[in-house]
């Protein structure tokens, strides 16, 4: 028998729509291109998507076909996201970091029809253009600009578009599972891989990363989210605060630490979202600047593995809570959120914050399991000891790639992460390594995170990457690569020494390698290929 309730779509509209009717005058504030502060709300937010949808309608587009966007985390940006998605076409966010190659083989590979694209990034597509034939329109988020037209004629303008169309636009009803934006992984290994979401997928995840042990998103809420809308469509941030009706600030392109401290301060920003580089160099620049981010509640941390040092000083110097994350591209990208249960309040504080370090365990709507590194079908046991590779299952996984893939999923409808972890019994996970990056050290595994995170406790060091280099006894020994606090003299011994009696003196890296900088790629992690390419023979001559 089934059971007699409505049934409605999950559809992205309905987020927006929610928004405008239930929290229009909610303010929604954003850093344009040119410095200026934009102030909005939801209810602008919704009339100008509805204003693009119709716009949209006339260029003759079919549905599901791919409208690209190459852009800050700004207003114009996300008008774009709920116009494009909501009148039933594929949103795809690019990275502009990415190398005009890479660009260029995924709006072929996507088949985007339409360009979006924030002025900046005008001679990007200049370099591109005679390889992306496939775009018919370029549309750039802003208002008329003859410059622009000189070097692109036929360009359409954003805040022209507006201004031609109407309000008057009901949104489609189609089926949830219809394709609603694309990502592409960064690519550190091979080509990269897309990502296809539904809209059933993209509500359900917005769903659960409001959830209180999740993000606990509100209303009252001030979300500033620092990760940029082409990462894992800025970690479904933009649909969560439409689903809420909190408050939204657009960071625009400036991400560095006194930008982001001075955006934080003057909008009263209640929540944050960044990659733990970004949060160093916001701690440096607040501290610099006598700042206490006094509005700020708390900040959720992920995308790579948060050093305990930064969780710490964000709870103790600043009175924020540090939430550790963990997730990918594939994932939508929430895994899992490290809040503790009832039963740990018992606890005293230094066990708590331990346990806090960890990257958390899922929320309703996905499941976890380790697997053998050797055995594929061998379950690991889920002792918060043991480690394998970690699988994932949920509404918001992937299950396909774009271009499909037959190893996608495991033949029993698993995704492998590619990530090596520990579970415990109440689910908690701690990400050891990825596979790519674990340290094979005569047969023993040492994490590279590990190392990482106990170099760059120590103040003088700013940033640190701990490596496989070729060993001839050892097949592969650590090598650390750091990067200095600006006055500091600190020297390879006094490195190393700082590791004794934190980890086996096995594990204590064999080298230290000071460098002026460590590249970060386009979602603010280190590049340890790279690195590797760079470093990865420095002990073959021992
Ligand atoms: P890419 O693989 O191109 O970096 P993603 O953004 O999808 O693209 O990265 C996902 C990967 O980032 C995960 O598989 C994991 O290795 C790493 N990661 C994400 N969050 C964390 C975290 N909190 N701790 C450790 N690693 C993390």
């Amino acid at each position: 028998m089934l059971g007699k309730m409505m049934y409605q779509p999950l559809l992205i509209s309905g987020l927006i729509e929610h928004a405008a009717r239930y929290h229009g005058d909610t303010a929604v504030l954003s850093k344009e291109v040119d410095g200026q502060m934009t102030h909005t709300n939801w209810r602008t937010v919704s009339d100008n998507s509805k204003r693009l949808a119709n716009a949209l309608a006339t260029l003759r587009l079919k549905s599901s076909e791919r409208i690209a966007t190459l852009a800050w985390n700004n207003r114009r940006h996300l008008e774009a996201w709920y116009a494009i998605s909501g009148s039933g076409m594929v949103c795809h966010t690019i990275n502009p970091r990415l190398f005009p190659e890479q660009l260029s083989y995924i709006i072929n590979d996507a088949d985007d029809r339409v360009l979006f694209f924030d002025t900046t990034f005008l001679p990007l597509i200049m370099a591109i253009r005679q390889h992306i034939k496939g775009v018919e329109h370029f549309i750039c988020l802003s208002d008329r600009d003859d410059s622009v037209v000189e070097k692109l004629p036929n360009v359409l303008f954003f805040d022209e578009l507006l201004a031609e169309n109407s309000t008057d636009f009901d949104w489609p009803q189609f089926d949830e599972a219809t394709a609603s934006s694309l990502c592409y992984t960064s690519g550190t290994t091979g080509n990269p891989k897309g990502i296809l979401y539904t809209h059933r997928s993209s509500v359900l995840h917005a769903m659960a990363l409001c959830m209180p042990d999740v993000s606990a998103l509100s209303a009252q809420d001030v979300l500033l989210p620092v990760v940029p809308m082409f990462h894992v469509n800025a970690w479904g941030t933009p649909y969560a605060a439409a689903l809420t009706g909190c408050s939204l600030i657009l960071p625009g392109p400036n991400l560095d630490g006194d930008s982001l401290v001075s955006l934080i301060d003057d909008c009263h920003v209640t929540v944050a979202l960044g990659v733990p580089t970004i949060w160093q160099s916001l701690l440096t620049a607040a501290k610099a600047r006598g700042s206490k981010l006094d509005s700020m509640t708390r900040t959720i941390v992920g995308g790579a593995a948060c050093p305990p040092s930064v969780i710490k000083t964000f709870r103790e110097d600043f009175n924020c809570d540090a939430v550790h994350g963990w997730g990918m591209t594939e994932t939508s990208p929430l895994g899992t959120m490290n809040q503790i249960k009832a039963k740990h309040k018992s606890l005293s504080k230094d066990e708590i914050n331990e346990l806090r370090n960890s990257q958390g365990r899922p929320p309703y709507g996905v499941q976890l399991r380790l697997i053998d590194t050797d055995e594929p079908l061998q379950r690991v046991e889920e002792d918060g000891m043991s480690q394998g590779r970690l699988q994932i299952k949920g509404h918001w996984i992937i299950n396909d790639y774009y271009t499909e893939n037959p190893d996608a999923i495991t033949e029993d409808g698993w995704f492998d992460t590619g990530d090596i972890a520990t579970i415990d019994a109440d689910g908690y996970m701690n990400i050891r390594d990825r596979s790519k990056d674990l340290i094979k050290s005569g047969g023993e595994w040492i994490s590279s995170v590990e190392l990482e995170n106990i170099a760059v406790a120590h103040p003088q060091i700013r940033m640190a990457a701990a490596i496989a280099a070729k060993h001839k006894k050892w097949s592969e020994r650590p090598v650390l690569i750091v990067v200095k606090e600006p006055d500091s003299e600190i020297d390879e011994s006094q490195v190393l020494s700082f590791y004794e009696g934190k980890i086996a003196s096995w594990q204590i890296p064999d080298k230290v390698i000071f460098v002026d900088n460590i590249v970060l790629n386009g979602a603010g992690k280190m590049v340890k290929k790279d690195l590797r390419d760079d470093y990865g023979n420095v002990l073959l001559d021992r």
